[in-house]
């Protein structure tokens, strides 16, 4: 679970100051191109917030560090 797609990160540079909807973009293309990292608990709380279903991989994660 920790294969990055560097090809990807490197046509998807992260906003320097993103929008929410932007971070939920973002991340919604990364979960579905690449595993280096999973949504946190924070981001899981955007999607939400904004009615945009969790990627399925990390609609639950295990440790909550967003606090
Ligand atoms: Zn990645």
């Amino acid at each position: 679970m920790s294969k990055i797609n560097r090809e990807w990160h490197q046509s998807h540079r992260m906003p320097e100051n993103p929008t929410e909807l932007q971070r939920i973009a973002w991340h919604a293309e990364h979960a579905r191109n690449c595993g280096c990292r999973g949504i946190d608990v924070g981001v899981a709380r955007l999607f939400r917030k904004h009615g945009v279903p969790v990627p399925a991989p990390f609609a639950d994660p295990p440790a909550p560090e967003d606090r």
